[in-house]
């Protein structure tokens, strides 16, 4: 008799557990913003998919909204453009000048390939990145890869991080963010990064236009079907807004478009911050004039300037990391030094150079109950993004230099 009682009572008690766990989760879930995954194809360009087979992009833009194209942050390398689209900041204000730079204050170089780990350290991070933005506010993120994500910033982490290996096959990827994501999960995350390397590796090697990029593209198309059908698999499908963007486009190189530095000036009078396509010049003492003017005289194929009188749409003055003078090659072109060039060679293609170069636009795209449907609207700049995923996400903003205004077409207007 007791033991039957107790067995009732306990029952009773699983029940009521279950119960309020039940309701508990469900008023946990309505009151927060729906998901929101922010993924990185790095150096993809509009017109891959205009060129090849692609039944998952095309369905994504079918059922989503596509930018005319996303205008990169200056000057267009990974490091720096991610972090733009993570912070809101322009480049001069986040300070990821390149993606490996000389900063004269920390004595130090930043610099992410292994076995650097600058990367890890908060001190190169300029600004506030959307995944701590989402965790100071009581929201949870989860990042598997994002330039910067690896670092924390004023102490705080996303929940899910992971240091960057190359190495880690795309869908195991794509299965963790996925399980992070899952509502019904462990870890319930509402902000999600992925990024993916192998289109811009693809193209650094064989060229924009090359049969390998076509088969990166479609191998890429293959991965978001199998994403698409793991949203619904973690009961994502419907509530998750996914942006898919990129960080930059990819130019052809030349053996016949070379700039050799070390035949205009002596190399001994300058520390290089960064080489090429924008070469950051810092000459050293009382030699700038004689730098600059010597490198002036030759402009054919690039354009110099003092730090000070670069055009403001750079946006790439304000920061002490910038040095005294900047050269920017045109598209296609390699700035170098001869020994360099005849030991090394160039790459088929690459980027970094003049974010309105139309080489350099990217692609951005974006699916989800809040996004427009089977639209296309016009172009807009990276630093944007930021403030867009602020407001999917219900945060208040980070001090940024976007605007919402800039991006509010791509949302449904009820
Ligand atoms: P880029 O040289 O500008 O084409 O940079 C692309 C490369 O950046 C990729 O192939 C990766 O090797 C590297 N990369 C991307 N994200 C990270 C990261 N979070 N940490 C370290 N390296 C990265
Ligand atoms: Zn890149
Ligand atoms: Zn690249």
């Amino acid at each position: 008799m007791v033991r039957k009682i107790l067995l009732i009572n306990t029952v009773l008690l699983i029940a009521l557990i279950t119960f309020g766990c039940d309701s508990a989760t469900q008023q946990e879930t309505e009151s927060k913003p729906n998901p929101v995954l922010l993924i990185s194809i790095d150096g993809f360009m509009n017109e891959y998919i205009d060129r090849n087979d692609t039944p998952n992009f095309d369905h994504f833009l079918a059922e989503g909204v596509q930018a005319e194209y996303l205008i990169p942050a200056f000057p267009t390398k990974t490091f720096p453009t991610h972090w733009t689209i993570a912070t809101g900041l322009h480049t001069e204000n986040h300070g990821i000048i390149a993606n490996s730079f000389y900063d004269y204050e920390l004595e130090s170089r930043f610099s992410f390939g292994p076995p650097d780990d600058s990367p890890n350290d908060e001190r190169w991070w300029g600004g506030e990145p959307i995944w701590i933005t989402a965790e100071t506010q009581g929201l949870t993120s989860a990042t598997f890869f994002w330039p910067g994500s690896e670092a924390s910033i004023n102490g705080v982490q996303s929940t899910k991080w992971v240091d960057y290996d190359g190495s880690v096959p795309d869908s195991t990827r794509i299965d963790s963010v996925m399980t992070w994501m899952n509502p019904e999960g462990d870890v319930r995350a509402d902000f999600g990064t992925l990024y993916f390397s192998f289109v811009d590796s693809r193209g650094h090697a064989y060229g924009p236009n090359s049969a390998e990029v076509d088969q990166a593209v479609i191998e890429m198309d293959g991965l978001l079907g199998y994403l698409l059908n793991s949203i619904d698999e973690n009961n994502l499908g419907n509530r998750i807004n996914i942006i898919l963007t990129s960080d930059h486009g990819m130019a052809e190189l030349s053996d016949e478009k070379i700039i050799f530095l070390d035949e205009m000036i002596n190399l001994d009078d300058v520390d290089i911050i960064d080489w090429t396509p924008v070469a950051l010049i810092k000459p050293h003492d009382g030699k700038t004039d004689e730098i600059y003017n010597a490198i002036k005289e030759n402009e054919e194929h690039y354009r110099v300037y003092l730090r000070d009188e670069l055009p403001d749409r750079f946006r790439f003055r304000n920061h002490y990391r910038i040095p005294e003078i900047i050269m920017i090659a045109d598209i296609g072109y390699t700035i170098t030094s001869r020994p360099f060039y005849e030991q090394r060679g160039i790459n088929a293609a690459t980027h970094g150079y003049d974010n309105l170069e139309p080489e350099m636009l990217t692609f951005f795209a974006a699916m989800g109950p809040e996004f427009k449907s089977g639209e296309r609207v016009s172009e807009f700049e990276s630093v944007h993004i930021y403030e867009l995923m602020a407001h999917l996400l219900n945060l208040n903003p980070a001090p940024n230099d976007g605007n919402f205004d800039e991006v509010q077409m791509l949302l449904r207007r009820d």
